[in-house]
């Protein structure tokens, strides 16, 4: 039997992940040099302000909000010289500044939030949420590229920030997303979860790891999986993506299928891991396991990773 090219869910899974409610048209074909310069003297342009890990927020507005007015911004940040330009988002073209703003000396109402609270507790509206996702990655990257990675030379930002320029060898330099290859490993009616030595207390989660140069997504699942449990798998099938601004990472997760019961961990990299049933794994989702055990919460692409395999009929 033929089958239909787009015959997938109509929702899109990577549409409900944490970060992905970006609504910035990023204007990549349009933006030109003095985009910035142009930006900053609109009088409706918006800004977000980041540094050291943290995002400053307007709490006494309702919903919280991450985009100030640039009557705001040139209040809260000394120099704008650094800024970068996001794109368009209702008609407002949409900037971020990197701050070393002092977190004690914030007027009254505005604080400096760690991009994980603002994403886990929902801080400030998810089309903000994605837009910091967007900021941290472009700021971190322009941050940690300001020297030449061919001569030495020092760079210059170019289109908004999303290009440097080496002035002494013409060498052009984009910004680079690191694919992360997250994995939810299943066999029929089981699947292994487990946990870092990093995790909170009680967390159990997917297998992950950075793709590596030349390889495909599936067979780096493969690998990644056989490194840290020896176990070795068939089918691989890709389920949704989710923006990681840590600094620039794009997670990718799959479902992965488990040939073998048998698995040996790596201790080196895992705390513990074992096969756990579907049952238990729903008291996990809910918050209800006797021992206290959970998976990730909700915006993390684990999250619904896991529970697209409860909801399916494997
Ligand atoms: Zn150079």
């Amino acid at each position: 039997m033929p089958f239909h090219l787009f015959d997938a869910p109509l929702a899109e899974p990577s549409h409900f992940v944490g970060f992905a409610g970006n609504r910035i048209n990023r204007h990549s074909e349009k933006r030109s040099d003095d985009v910035v310069t142009l930006a900053l003297a609109s009088a409706n342009a918006r800004m977000l302000l980041i540094g050291d890990g943290r995002i400053l927020v307007d709490r006494s507005s309702v919903d919280g909000n991450a985009f100030f007015s640039m009557e705001a911004a040139s209040a809260l940040l000394p120099g704008l010289d650094k800024a970068i330009y996001l794109g368009l988002q209702d008609e407002m073209a949409i900037l971020a500044g990197p701050t070393s703003q002092n977190i004690e000396a914030l007027p009254h109402g505005i604080e400096a939030v760690d991009y994980r609270s603002a994403y886990a507790q929902g801080l400030i509206p998810n089309d903000q949420i994605g837009a910091m996702a967007q900021a941290v990655s472009l700021l971190a990257w322009n941050d940690s590229h300001k020297f030449c990675g061919r001569c030495g030379h020092e760079t210059v930002m170019r289109d908004g920030g999303y290009r440097r320029t080496c002035p002494n060898c013409e060498a052009q330099h984009f910004p680079r997303t690191d694919p992360v290859a997250i994995m939810m490993v299943v066999r029929g009616d089981k699947c292994l979860l487990a946990r870092g030595p990093h995790f909170g207390v009680g967390m159990y989660s997917c297998l992950a790891g950075f793709i590596e140069p030349g390889e495909t997504i599936e067979n780096a699942v493969r690998r990644e999986t056989m490194e840290e449990t020896r176990l070795p798998i068939g089918r691989v099938l890709y389920h949704a993506s989710q923006p990681w601004p840590f600094p620039y990472s794009l997670m990718i997760g799959c479902h992965a299928e488990a040939l073998s019961d048998e698995f040996t961990l790596d201790r080196a990299e895992l705390e513990d891991g074992r096969w756990f049933g579907r049952e238990e794994v729903m008291t996990m989702m809910d918050r209800t396991h006797p021992d206290g055990l959970m998976t990730p919460p909700a915006g993390a692409i684990a999250a619904h990773l896991i529970r697209s395999w409860v909801e399916s009929e494997v």
